[in-house]
Parts: C-alpha cells; structure tokens; sequence
C-alpha cells in the first residue's frame, strides 16, 4: 500500500493563537501517520509550550513550514478542504468528515491536498473559505459545536487514517481514471482574478459593487474541479475577451477622435 500518500496531506493552521494547540495538532498528526504541517502566520510560534504539547511528535514541529499567507500554504494544492465549526451564510459544497478523509486519500494518490483550520476565536474568514473545494464540518452538539482546534484535527485525521484501512481492503474511491491533472489553488486564484478582471472591463460587474458574483463564480467553478488543461482554455478565452474589448475601445475612440 502506498504509504507515502501521508505526505501528501497537509494540515494547515491559520493565525493560531496559542502555541500549545499547534503542539496538540503535532501530535494528533503524528498519532495519525501524518506528517505535513504548515503553519501560516501564528501569533506566539516558535515556542516552548508547543514543543511541549507536541510530547514524542516534535519531529513534525521542526519538518513544519510557517509560511506567512493561506496561498502559499495551499499553492500547489489539488484538493482544498476547509473546516468550519458552524453553517454559512453562502452555504458551499459540504462532506461530511468521513467522505473528506475518503476523498483526501483518493485525491493524495494524484496530487497534494490540504485540509485547513481556523482560529480558535473566530474560524477562517469568508474569503479563506471560499478558496476551498469542499468545507467538512464535524457533526458536534448543536447546541456546542465548537471543538478545541486540535480535537477537530485530530477527528479529521483519524478519518484519513480510517480511509487508509478501507483502501487496503480494496475499498478505496478512485481519483486516477482521468487524462489531465487538477488545476491546483495557485493557478485557480490567477484564474479568479483574471475573470473578474474581465468582467470588470465588460462592464459586467461594478469594481466598487461586485456583490456576491465573484463568490458566487468562485463556488459553481470550485463545484466542477476543472482540470489543468481546461483552466487553461478558459484563460484563452478571457484572454480573447480582453483582446476583443481592447481593439473595440481603440476603434471607437478613433472615431470619436476624427474630425468631421
Ligand atoms: N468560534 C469559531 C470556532 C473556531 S474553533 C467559529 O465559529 O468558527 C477553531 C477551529 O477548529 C475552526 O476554525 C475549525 O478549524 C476547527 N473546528 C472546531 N470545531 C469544528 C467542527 N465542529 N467542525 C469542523 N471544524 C471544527
């Protein structure tokens, strides 16, 4: 069996407040099989209650990469899954923890994938969110749903672990039966921000007011998973657009330009 396909799933923590949960996630990691860690721009880190927390799992604190934004951590990323303690108010294609564990090893046979948590206070802000394929949230008590951040790290890695044993007996959901790769995050966000560049310039959207459609396009092409190559005929295609508006603009301005 493909162990190595561990490493390929990454935990990402965002702004963690306090040390010793980045310590917890270290060792809940660990117990888990999983080693990958990134760390994106924690309040008190290095530190010595997270060495301390982390107990025989220090080996993955020191393998961590704190990196200072959510993209870097997530750049070359396939699969993005994004944890959340309660509902939104745009809800976004939800799985449950175990189909997120099933989905993230099919997935880390192909490409790397990352799992991303919140902070301890107040989650991950909307637009963190919305740069996730799916969202997992853990079916807690109602009434308490918040988990401590390392407790719901460790439910999530567990359920990889659980998806790791149901593909040794031959169980396994399967992601390799397609020609091209996933686009992954980096080259989604170029693509984000080149369309509504473009529709900017197509007057489709107001740059002071554009409401929830960029959101909105962000979730119906986050629902569909394109692949590399037809990401990369969407940006021909946009890059036609622009051409097109530009020539367009240049003709009429001649004109208005002309004397009688
Ligand atoms: N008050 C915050 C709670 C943050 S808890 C909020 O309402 O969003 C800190 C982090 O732990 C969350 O961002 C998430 O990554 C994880 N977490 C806590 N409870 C969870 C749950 N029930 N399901 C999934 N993730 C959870």
């Amino acid at each position: 069996m493909n162990e190595q396909r561990f490493q390929q799933i990454r935990m990402v923590m965002v702004n963690t407040t306090h040390p010793g949960n980045i310590g917890a996630a270290a060792r809940a990691m660990k117990n888990m099989c999983l080693s990958e860690l990134y760390i994106v721009d924690p309040k008190d880190y290095p530190a010595e209650k997270a060495v301390w927390r982390a107990a025989g799992a220090v080996d993955v604190l020191e393998n961590a990469k704190v990196v200072s934004t959510l993209d870097e951590a997530i750049a070359d990323c396939g699969l993005v899954v994004g944890t959340s303690a309660r509902e939104r108010r745009i809800p976004w294609p939800l799985v449950t923890p175990r189909e997120c564990g099933e989905r993230c090893w099919a997935e880390a046979g192909t490409h790397p994938v990352a799992i991303v948590f919140g902070r301890e206070d107040r989650g991950l802000t909307n637009e963190e969110l919305h740069k996730c394929n799916f969202h997992v949230h853990i079916p807690a008590n109602p009434e308490y749903s918040s988990l401590n951040i390392g407790a719901a790290l460790q439910v999530i890695c567990y359920e990889i672990r659980m998806a790791y044993f149901a593909a040794k007996e031959g169980k396994e959901l399967h992601f390799n039966d397609w020609d091209q790769p996933p686009a992954n995050s980096a080259s989604l966000e170029n693509y984000y921000e080149h369309l509504q560049e473009t529709l900017e310039q197509l007057k489709f959207i107001d740059p002071d007011h554009p409401r929830q459609t960029v959101t909105r396009l962000r979730r119906l092409f986050g629902r569909i998973r394109m692949d590399k190559m037809e990401l990369s005929i969407l940006r021909g295609m946009l890059t036609s657009i622009q051409n097109h508006i530009f020539h367009t603009d240049k003709k009429i301005k001649a004109l208005e330009n002309k004397p009688d």
